[in-house]
């Protein structure tokens, strides 16, 4: 039976997973492990509108929340340059799909593949969602539409901790030593003081503390396109750092840059392969694309691959949040991802018991969530056009059997309520993989959409 929770590691994931088991699993004891040499990441600034719900749902005052994290709101994702040079297109976040089985977006590709001129794969995103006219032309947010936020990743860290603190255990430690007993951590040896528990969550970051106790870590096979990320901040006393109610998603002849504004300041990174491009080179171009708003030294580097468990839930301990793996920013599934984690998990543990056939079917939830990202991730790189670098020449020839598959599905039926199956764990919904096979001018069969031509935001 389960009675008490262990959480090691301070990051956003043990904050964000403490709060949701607290309000899953009320009367488990949930103690969550915090190094005094603690060292967060600190990336991770653009989230999903799942952040905002389990803020709301554990008792969080928005208002609040946003004036101490530097928030802004953001309604979706801004890609420049990612089809083509000088093309863009738009991912914002909708509940379109939630309202019927076809929507105004596979009514408009219908339309467009019916070779109606009135219909374009360019005016598609401001004919179709009204948050392109909004927030993309007039640099304007609006609560009325489905939002997530922008976020200071050290500063939630710190408010949460703060929000948690009379409603958790906390223990600040120096030296720790993990006791291990026939394959399952028996205890935490903490500055002398022992943490039992029943179940452990790792949320060490890469370091894999907990899980790599007990299991072998055998990750997927997926290859990620960029693996290196230069990111810094910079302040808009600049002429060209504006705030926008989005993030900007550029790319660049080796990968991408990400813009998140905050209230304070504007988080920027610079992702990019390491195949094809040198520290040095992508260093100057970054300095290059912020025009002098960004000094070469307050730039940070990370270097990440893109694996994530196959098992992330061994014997006792379930890893959640870089621990279990990472795809890459875009598309900011990160926080996304542990969210999801913690809520399956606490959906999974509500009888207050587990064993190794519940740990499989945790293992198996995940892994169609984390396929389904992956894949969505993929899209973006190998239906481009781009061939004017090497790093684009080759995306469009790794794209997985999987995707392939996929794909064909949707040329035939479009992404629809039946083939996104949302009765598992799933990253992105139908209106969403229509937005972005529209900005690669994907080109679906016929199918009967009724007319929803009402629908359509013509002027
Ligand atoms: C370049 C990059 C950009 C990203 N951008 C986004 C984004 O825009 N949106 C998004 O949703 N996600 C993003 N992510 C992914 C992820 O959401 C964030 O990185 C997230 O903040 C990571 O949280 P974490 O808690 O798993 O790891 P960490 O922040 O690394 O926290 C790990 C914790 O474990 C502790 N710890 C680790 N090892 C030890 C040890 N040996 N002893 C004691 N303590 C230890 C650390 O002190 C720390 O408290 C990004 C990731 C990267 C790499």
């Amino acid at each position: 039976m389960l009675k008490s929770i262990c959480i090691f590691g301070a990051g956003s994931a043990g904050w964000l997973t403490a709060l949701s088991i607290r309000n899953k699993l009320p009367e488990i004891s949930i103690t969550l492990l915090s190094s005094n040499k603690n060292s967060n990441i600190g990336v991770g600034e653009s989230t999903q509108p799942n952040l905002v719900q389990l803020l709301q749902n554990s008792g969080i005052n928005l208002y609040d929340f946003m004036k101490n994290v530097d928030v802004t709101l953001k309604h979706g994702i801004f890609y420049k340059n990612w089809n083509k040079k000088e093309t863009s297109y738009w991912h914002p976040f909708t509940n379109m799909s939630e309202r019927s089985f076809y929507t105004p977006a596979h009514f408009y590709q219908q339309k467009i593949n019916e070779g109606n001129t009135s219909y374009s794969h360019e005016k598609y995103y401001k004919e179709v969602h009204s948050s392109y006219s909004l927030c993309v032309e007039n640099n304007l947010s609006s609560v009325e539409l489905p939002f997530a936020f922008h976020i200071d990743a050290n500063k939630m860290a710190d408010y949460i901790e703060n929000f948690l603190r009379e409603k958790i255990k906390i223990i600040k430690f120096d030296d720790y030593d993990v006791k291990v007993h026939d394959n399952k951590i028996s205890k935490i040896i903490c500055d002398g003081h022992e943490v039992v528990a029943d179940l452990y969550i790792d949320c060490s970051g890469f370091n894999k503390v907990l899980i790599s106790k007990v299991s072998d870590c055998k990750t997927d096979e997926y290859k990620g396109r960029v693996n290196t990320a230069l990111f810094g901040r910079v302040y808009y006393d600049s002429p060209n750092v504006i705030n926008h109610p989005y993030t900007k998603a550029e790319a660049h002849d080796c990968g991408w840059t990400w813009v998140t504004p905050l209230q304070s300041k504007v988080g920027s990174g610079w992702i990019y392969n390491d195949l094809f491009s040198t520290e040095e080179t992508a260093k100057q171009e970054f300095v290059k694309y912020w025009g002098g708003a960004l000094k070469e030294e307050n730039i940070r580097k990370v270097k990440f691959s893109s694996e994530s468990l196959i098992d992330p839930w061994v014997t006792n301990v379930v890893s959640i949040g870089l621990s279990s793996g990472f795809i890459e920013p875009l598309e900011a599934t990160g926080i996304s991802w542990f969210i999801i984690s913690a809520d399956i998990l606490g959906s999974i543990l509500r009888n207050r018991y587990f064993d190794k056939y519940i740990s499989q079917r945790y293992n198996t939830l995940i892994r169609s969530y984390i396929e389904d990202v992956q894949d969505f991730v993929d899209v973006h790189y190998c239906l481009s056009s781009r061939l004017d670098s090497e790093f684009w020449k080759t995306q469009k020839f790794n794209i997985s059997d999987r995707l392939k598959s996929r794909l064909e599905n949707y040329r035939k039926y479009m992404p629809n309520k039946s083939n996104r199956d949302t009765s598992i764990a799933w990253g992105f919904n139908d209106v969403s993989w229509i937005d972005i096979l529209n900005g690669y001018e994907f080109e679906y069969e016929k199918i009967d959409v009724p007319d929803l031509s009402a629908y359509i935001l013509k002027k």
